[in-house]
């Protein structure tokens, strides 16, 4: 906390006038703050007192010398280490958040510069922190530092009556709340009424109502940073399979290309190249990311695109490549319906048939593959349980039968979570949104081999080398290769915090409800996590938790619209009473442990609840 406050200055009766009185004076009379001002001319060595001297840069003005400044900043120091502070136009702007950072400095000194400023080495030499007041010039920094001194001090405990400097303006987000005296009614005026019934709670109501109500009209800049930390707060999202949070840095990443970079990439001025530019390096970062190169990567809107782009853009390049088309019996309706339409143009599409634990039955993964068989289909992440496909050994397991069959993996619940890697998986195309990783929604890309040809499903003005045309999302892709780049270098940092959340839930769920049935298994994506409550109604469950701020999804979201029972957990064995009652869980690394158990326990008590009722009804 501090206690005490050295002022540099070149005018120190106007400093010390503004402290002879009030709050501050008698925080100082009380030995609450010790409070100095001094006079920098005092250090000059010359004859005549001159501080400053004119600019090596020519121009108008005069630049406050090093010699004096120095020299009086390291005598008022003696050997103490304060934290010296400049105030100028040029510094941080000052505010209530900085003010209550500085008052935990043990000492402080300001500086107060005049005419020009000071000769740069006094701040390279000296100065921890540049101050402003705010984006205006005054004739010296006398006012800055009496006012950054006033705030300071009003902080350190003792100086206010208790509670004082707890509930003003800008000490939270809000502005205070309009404050009345007596009396009640002047000139036909009356105080609120709530404010003469002495109940304390709804007058305290009436306090944050009123406060957020000024702070919206007068300042909607802080209004709106305290609403996302309102919602934020009071949110537990545990449905990031469906989608995620946009993250910030993507955002401001999005709105730097909206601004500056909107030439078109196709065209040839400067501005289009400045756009094919940053293109270009998106493609780079989103290619290693799955170890590929640049040119096996092609922008689409979403994964749905990218895997109907996958199947049906490969059997048309690729006519003789055979009539089978084989995918797993739990893929994402953007795979399974795309099958469906291949099936009703003539394609023999087979299902993939899947163990309990959701996994595709190599056995009759090998007798489905024929001469026939043009492509192999199968996710890697399942969306509704967490289940991996061993993708690698599915791949050769159909090229052994004939080194031509297309592998093609939905990788959308596995990138930036697990690790993706194209040749490691040995597929031939694999798809990814970026939405699922806190990118923006709208873009995704689809991975092509080398070498695997491909017919676009848009015909137009040639982009993404004549195979996706369109002009390219190209905020959109930069947002997606910043958030892409930060998620795969964290994979297993991030992995390791899921894991704990994951276990979070498991562990309180269990222990609370009995005839729970955790439906995703231990080796599978820590990222999902579905769990059924029989005899209950998923939807029921979803819809009371969310009262309570919890977010879960029924089964996998893009199909939960739909009356049918989910595909993958019928493929998986469940009965429908399992089936009816599985709600899934799904993380983000940016979900806390402390919300996890939150949510757990706000599932667990309404799902009691729900039993109970269900009872009660017998
Ligand atoms: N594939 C899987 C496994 C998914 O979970 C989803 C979305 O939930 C998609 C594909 C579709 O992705 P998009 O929303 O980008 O079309």
């Amino acid at each position: 906390m501090t206690k005490k406050i050295d002022i540099l200055t070149l005018f120190p009766n106007m400093v010390n006038a503004a402290f002879q009185e009030s709050i501050i004076a008698r925080a100082v009379s009380k030995g609450l703050l010790e409070l100095n001002c001094h006079q920098i001319r005092q250090y000059t060595t010359n004859k005549q007192g001159k501080v400053d001297d004119y600019p090596y840069s020519g121009g108008p003005g005069l630049v406050m010398a090093y010699q004096p400044i120095a020299d009086c900043i390291r005598s008022v120091s003696a050997g103490d280490k304060p934290y010296i502070i400049y105030v100028s136009p040029q510094g941080k702007p000052f505010n209530q958040k900085k003010a209550q950072e500085l008052v935990q400095k043990e000492n402080l000194m300001i500086l107060c510069g005049h005419y020009e400023g000071v000769d740069e080495r006094v701040l390279e030499e000296f100065i921890d922190e540049e101050v402003s007041l705010g984006d205006f010039v005054l004739t010296g920094g006398e006012i800055p530092a009496m006012a950054i001194a006033d705030c300071i001090a009003r902080l350190i405990p003792g100086v206010l009556a208790e509670g004082s400097a707890e509930k003003e303006s800008h000490s939270g987000l809000l502005l205070e709340y309009p404050q009345y005296t007596r009396p009640a009614e002047i000139e036909g005026k009356k105080i609120p009424e709530i404010l003469l019934s002495g109940k304390h709670d709804e007058i305290e109501k009436w306090q944050v109502k009123t406060a957020e109500e000024r702070t919206k009209r007068k300042r909607p800049d802080l209004y709106e940073i305290y609403e996302e930390q309102k919602v934020n707060s009071q949110t537990y999202y545990f449905d990031n399979s469906a989608t995620t949070r946009q993250d910030d840095g993507v955002t401001e990443e999005m709105c730097r290309t909206v601004k500056f970079l909107y030439g078109n990439p196709s065209s040839l001025h400067h501005m289009g190249l400045e756009a094919e530019r940053k293109l270009t390096s998106a493609r780079k970062i989103i290619a290693e990311t799955i170890g590929a190169s640049e040119k096996e990567i092609y922008f689409t809107a979403c994964a749905t695109e990218s895997n109907n782009w996958a199947l049906r853009g490969y059997l048309e390049a690729n006519p003789r490549a055979g009539r089978k088309v084989l995918i797993s019996s739990t893929e994402h309706p953007s795979v399974s319906e795309t099958a469906a339409f291949l099936s009703k143009n003539g394609y023999q599409v087979e299902l993939l048939t899947v163990d309990n634990k959701g996994i595709v039955d190599m056995d009759k993964l090998r007798s489905a593959l024929t001469p026939d068989t043009a492509i192999v289909s199968v996710m890697h992440v399942n969306s509704e349980t967490g289940t991996i496909q061993p993708i690698k050994e599915i791949s050769s397991i159909a090229k052994a039968v004939n080194p031509n069959i297309a592998v093609h993996s939905d990788c959308v619940q596995s990138y930036g979570k697990l690790p993706v890697s194209a040749k490691l998986m040995g597929v031939d195309m694999l798809s990814v949104s970026a939405h699922k990783i806190h990118g923006p929604r709208g873009v995704g890309f689809l991975y092509v081999k080398d070498g695997i040809r491909i017919a676009p499903l848009l015909c137009g003005g040639g982009q993404e080398k004549a195979l996706r045309s369109g002009t390219e999302n190209l905020p959109g892709i930069a947002g997606f290769a910043k958030i892409a780049k930060e998620a795969c270098g964290k994979l297993e940092e991030h992995n390791k915090h899921v894991k704990e959340l994951n276990k979070i839930f498991r562990e309180i769920i269990t222990e609370e409800i009995r005839s729970s049935n955790i439906i995703s298994n231990e080796e599978g994506c820590p990222y999902v996590l579905s769990v059924s409550f029989p005899g209950l109604r998923a939807e029921v469950i979803q819809h009371s938790v969310e009262q309570k701020g919890v977010y879960v999804s029924v089964g996998s979201a893009c199909s939960s619209h739909k009356k049918d029972r989910s595909p993958t957990l019928t493929a998986m064995g469940y009965n429908n009473n399992i089936i009816d009652g599985a709600i899934r869980i799904s993380f983000t690394y940016q979900n806390t442990k402390e919300q996890a158990d939150y949510a757990a326990r706000v599932i667990c008590a309404e799902v009691k609840k729900l039993y109970g009722r269900r009872k009660g009804r017998k």
